[in-house]
């Protein structure tokens, strides 16, 4: 009889769920199955994540071996059962919303009529999204109440996972699928990957961040946060080593507040199970008849980082030249495309997946929808950042827009926030022409702010049926 272990965004051994159960099956075949109708091809997001595919299957050919499958999920599964008759358990850790739980579905269906036994868990976060609710029948809608039970529920222990390479198939099945996979990674470059990569990680954040992480976790120019964003969206460390690891520091607000964002990630996946149509539609209905401008050029500008604002632009760059952007400036980026240029935050949400190293669809829809004010718990409609003033406030002397914003490296403190105040004479004094080295803002804050404004309570009314 013969037991798979399907991978998915758990890429790893240790403090696997499933994999710790699985490992105690006397035949064992380890999977990994890629749906190309799944990622874009060539984007930073989906070739990240196949660098850490990639990575996890060097690691395991030193004691066994990843099987790679190529194609549709439920073609796959047929394909294994066919060339091992034998197939008779399955174990994994099951995801609950977006693709992977309509795939999980699906397959479900599959076993039952294959009459394979199923052993699934939940892996990804400290708490599943049916662990912590209001009622047995109610999810919670906001994040407070959410976060007060959340720290009262127990969180689990790490596994201690020992594989048994000799239970392990090591010969290929499907040799064909592994040469594509070998193809498809050929050119990804590598990043700090692997199970080691990712612990290390996380020492040195504790050792060196996490006291005063509460103070220095908003200043992008500090870069004084974990990181540890691509390694739980690929599973090459588990939560709840991650967590077990902050229990053995000293009580400190820096630990708290990070805890905290810990609880965040559980909130919005524990939103996308109550809302799972939040990917496509607002949460809160009465912000569905927002009347979008969607300025193609203002889309592009606003992904090149040539908005005029250069907090924003930094960012931006910054998203594009390393495949990460720090949480204020997401926050920032995200209001400024919906608030003052009036860009659906649909196509935001859309430009991230395919961007960032760590896109993660519950928390990256929540944050939209957090930003675009249609979320749940979100940010009211009228507080609208000032990206002006917000660039003031995180980072004050400019250091993080100078690292991104070359242009401006050489402007002094007191115009880099606003650059086009900058006279003739002083522009050309530091060597700068704005609005051609430079470009001037692209939309006036103020007029956008109100406009936004009217927009939004238009969509109100529109629902409530006054207009
Ligand atoms: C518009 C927008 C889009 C976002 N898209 C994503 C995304 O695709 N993937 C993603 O992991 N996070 C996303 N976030 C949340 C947050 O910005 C990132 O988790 C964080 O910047 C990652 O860097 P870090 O690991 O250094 O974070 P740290 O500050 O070190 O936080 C530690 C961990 O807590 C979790 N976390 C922190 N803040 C949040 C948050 N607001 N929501 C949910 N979890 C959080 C993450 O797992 C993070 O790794 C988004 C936020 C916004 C406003």
């Amino acid at each position: 009889m013969t037991s798979v272990m399907w991978f998915r965004r758990d890429l790893r051994v240790s403090d696997n769920k499933a994999l710790y159960h699985a490992s105690k099956e006397d035949d064992l075949i380890l999977l990994f199955q890629v749906n190309p109708a799944q990622f874009i091809t060539g984007s930073p997001s989906h070739q990240a994540f196949f660098a850490s595919v990639a990575h996890f299957q060097q690691e395991l050919a030193k004691t066994a071996r990843l099987q790679i499958m190529f194609g549709d999920p439920m073609e796959c599964l047929q394909q294994l059962k066919e060339a091992v008759p034998t197939w008779d358990k399955v174990f994994f850790n099951r995801d609950e919303t977006g693709y992977g739980a309509s795939r999980d579905a699906a397959a479900q269906q599959f076993f039952d009529e294959q009459q394979i036994e199923v052993h699934a868990f939940h892996d990804s976060y400290l708490h599943s999204a049916e662990e912590v609710k209001k009622s047995p029948t109610e999810y919670y809608k906001i994040f407070t109440p959410y976060y007060k039970k959340w720290r009262e529920e127990i969180k689990e222990m790490p596994l201690k996972v020992t594989l048994k390479p000799e239970n392990i198939r090591k010969e290929s099945i499907f040799p064909k699928y592994e040469e594509q996979f070998a193809e498809l990674v050929r050119d990804v470059p590598s990043l700090d990957n692997g199970e080691q990569a990712a612990n290390a990680r996380l020492a040195s954040f504790i050792k060196e961040d996490l006291t005063d992480y509460d103070k220095a976790r908003d200043f992008p120019e500090l870069d004084k946060t974990s990181h540890l964003s691509r390694y739980l969206r690929t599973g090459e460390i588990s939560i709840r080593t991650i967590w077990q690891a902050l229990q053995q520091t000293e009580t400190t607000e820096g630990r708290a507040t990070f805890e905290k964002e810990l609880c965040w990630r559980d909130f919005y996946n524990m939103i996308y199970v109550s809302f799972p149509e939040q990917k496509n539609e607002p949460i809160q209905e009465n912000y569905r008849y927002i009347e979008w401008e969607n300025n193609r050029v203002f889309f592009k500008r606003w992904q090149e980082g040539q908005t005029g604002f250069p907090l924003v632009d930094a960012a931006m760059r910054q998203l594009k030249e390393t495949g990460w952007m720090h949480n204020r400036l997401r926050m920032i980026t995200a209001s400024f495309l919906t608030k003052d240029l009036l860009i659906d935050w649909r196509f935001g949400e859309k430009y991230f997946q395919q961007m960032l190293i760590d896109y993660d669809s519950a928390s990256n829809i929540g944050g939209w929808q957090w930003a675009a004010s249609t979320g749940t718990d979100a940010v009211p409609y009228f507080r609208i950042f000032n990206p002006t003033t917000q660039s003031e406030k995180f980072d004050p002397t400019g250091k993080f827009i100078r690292m991104y914003v070359k242009e401006l490296a050489n402007i002094p403190d007191k115009f880099i926030h606003q650059p086009e105040k900058m006279s003739e004479t002083e522009q050309k004094e530091h060597g700068i022409i704005i609005g051609k080295d430079y470009p001037l803002p692209i939309v006036d804050h103020k007029e956008r702010r109100k406009l936004a404004i009217a927009r939004y309570e238009f969509s109100k009314e529109h629902y409530r049926g006054n207009i």
